[in-house]
């Protein structure tokens, strides 16, 4: 019998800061993936494998909206998707960011945060990075990085995730990965700049 599970056993990995799975971890203690992607804290291999195989529901959250951003609630242990969200700020309300729509959501159903990754189609911006902190989301995951979208034109608070989370002293520092899926979020920026553009944003 398996007396303690491995998303508890991967939480006490994080309580204790220790990093696991097979990739390198450099001096920076970020891990450099073959594909390209960053992972920074400790991702194991199942938490890894979870976050990549939910970004295509995030990115069909993010395609359902006007604003393309979209977010999901995955167990680090197994990889089941628990909720979803996408940015819905057209409606009125302009802090309803895909993020803040998603912890929203897992609060009205009773997820508990701390065994679910955010899995997100772009960087997390100042205020939805502060909400996933004081939520105590154990691990954040996304595809386009903020710097990309500003880039792009996209309007942005040019300020990172893993800024905000150095600031924080509330909980453990979530583990992030940058540029997960970006072949699939990346487009979803491009497209929307090639909009933006169009309609004479600025
Ligand atoms: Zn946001």
């Amino acid at each position: 019998m398996d007396a303690i599970s491995s998303s508890r056993r991967w939480l006490l990995s994080v309580a204790a800061g220790a990093v696991t799975g097979p990739a390198v971890t450099d001096r920076a203690g970020s891990q450099r993936h073959p594909e390209g992607r960053e992972w920074s804290g400790p991702w194991t291999r199942e938490s890894r494998a979870a976050v990549v195989r939910a970004m295509p529901e995030a990115v069909a959250w993010a395609r359902a909206a006007r604003w393309p951003f979209g977010a999901v609630l995955v167990a680090l242990d197994g990889g089941a998707v628990a909720a979803g969200a996408a940015n819905s700020a057209e409606d009125g309300d302009m802090t309803a960011h895909a993020e803040m729509n998603l912890l929203r959501e897992a609060a009205a159903r009773g997820v508990r945060l701390r065994d679910h990754a955010v899995v997100s189609t772009a960087e997390p911006c100042p205020m939805c990075a502060g909400a996933l902190l004081w939520a105590g989301v154990p691990a954040v995951a996304f595809g386009t990085a903020g710097a990309r979208l500003t880039a792009l034109g996209v309007p942005q608070i040019d300020l990172s995730f893993e800024s905000v989370a150095r600031r924080s002293s509330v909980g453990p520092r979530p583990a992030v990965a940058r540029g997960v899926r970006a072949d699939l979020t990346d487009p979803l920026y491009e497209e929307l700049a090639r909009l933006w553009r169009g309609a004479g944003g600025s």
